[in-house]
Order: structure tokens, then sequence, then C-alpha cells
């Protein structure tokens, strides 16, 4: 385990301990404040991730933008992060043995940043985190504590740009971390 974030990216960059690797452009290690109250985890790079390196620049990133100006979340503010950090081919959901190959540093950049609460985004996030039990449909929109961190499991944004019924709840949900932060006087 490293002690600093820097450290930890620069292993990934150059990480080769699963078959992910033989086709990214960049591995993409993740994004914000190293003293972060907040932090979202989704599942893995996309294209345009895998383009540019950092996480959620994308289509569904857009989407998370806009409803992070609307509801008052500063990019700023919180860290954000995925499960796997090279792009799986066709946008595929990442396998168990990358997922686990790949968790080690996602710990450690928990184990760095110590955050209050973290935004499960999506089954992949949620199931990795917390464990194959779960499923986001029934767990979303609930605090779920664990070692002294608050988990809200929301639906993955790419999820809503299939499905515009689901943007309500992930709005909802978002809300619900903007005010548990606010209580707290956590950043966001
Ligand atoms: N989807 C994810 O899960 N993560 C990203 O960084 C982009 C899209
Ligand atoms: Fe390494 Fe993770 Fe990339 Fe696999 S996905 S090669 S474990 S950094």
């Amino acid at each position: 385990m490293f002690e600093e974030l820097s450290e930890v990216e620069e292993v990934v960059k150059k990480c080769e301990k699963c078959n992910l690797c033989t086709n990214r452009t960049n591995a993409v290690f993740g994004e914000g404040n190293v003293d972060a109250e907040v932090m979202f985890i989704g599942e893995g790079p996309g294209a345009d991730e895998d383009a540019e390196g950092l996480p959620f620049v994308g289509k569904a990133g857009k989407l998370m933008n806009n409803a992070f100006i609307g509801i008052g979340i500063n990019r700023e503010n919180i860290y954000i992060a995925n499960i796997v950090k090279c792009r799986p081919p066709n946008n595929r959901t990442p396998l168990k043995e990358e997922a686990n190959a790949c968790l080690d540093y996602l710990r450690n950049q928990v184990m760095i940043i110590r955050p209050k609460i973290i935004v499960l985004l999506g089954n992949t996030a949620l199931k990795n985190i917390l464990g194959e039990e779960y499923g986001i449909t029934s767990t979303r929109g609930k605090w779920i504590d664990k070692k002294g961190i608050k988990y809200m499991p929301t639906f993955h944004p790419a999820a809503l740009l299939r499905d515009e019924s689901k943007k309500i709840d992930f709005w909802n949900d978002l809300e619900l971390v903007k005010r548990e932060a606010e209580v707290n006087s956590y950043k966001i």
C-alpha cells in the first residue's frame, strides 16, 4: 500500500495485472480532491475516458455533470474513480477476475482519501464494493453503513441514457447525498 495518490497512479499507468492493459490508450486512475469527503465510484473507462485518461468525460459524464450543477455538487470537492482503470473491450462489464486484479488500487485510493461518503454508480461498483448479494434496483437510494463509511448506491449515469425514467431516482439519490454532506459539513 502507498501513502500518496501519485505513487499509486504511477503503478497503475504501467500495470499489466490483467488483460485489459492490452487495449488501453490510457489507464484512467481517477480525478479529484485528495481531501474529498465524498467519493464517486463508477465501473470503468469508456472510449472517451480511455482517450483522455480522465474519468466520466464522455456522454455519461456530461449527464452526471449536469446533475451535479443542478443539485449543487462541485466536482472539485469530490473524487471520482472506477472499479477497473483500463477500458473493457466494447464497454462490456469488467470480468470478476479483472475487477479483482484492479481492486487493490481502488482500496489504496480509498485508504488515502478517507471519504465519509461513497456513491456507488451502478451494479458493478455496488457488487464489487459491498458484495455480490446486492442489486442496484433494490438497494439504490438507501444508505448502507460499513466500517465508518456511508455508501449510497444509485444507478450508473449510462443507464439513464438508455432509460430516461431512471433520471428521477438518480437525481433524488444525489439529493440525499448532498443533504447528508451538508448536515455533516462535508465538502461537496
Ligand atoms: N463509465 C464509468 O463507469 N466510468 C467512467 O469513467 C466513464 C463511464
Ligand atoms: Fe491493471 Fe487494473 Fe488496468 Fe487490469 S484494469 S491492467 S489491473 S490497471
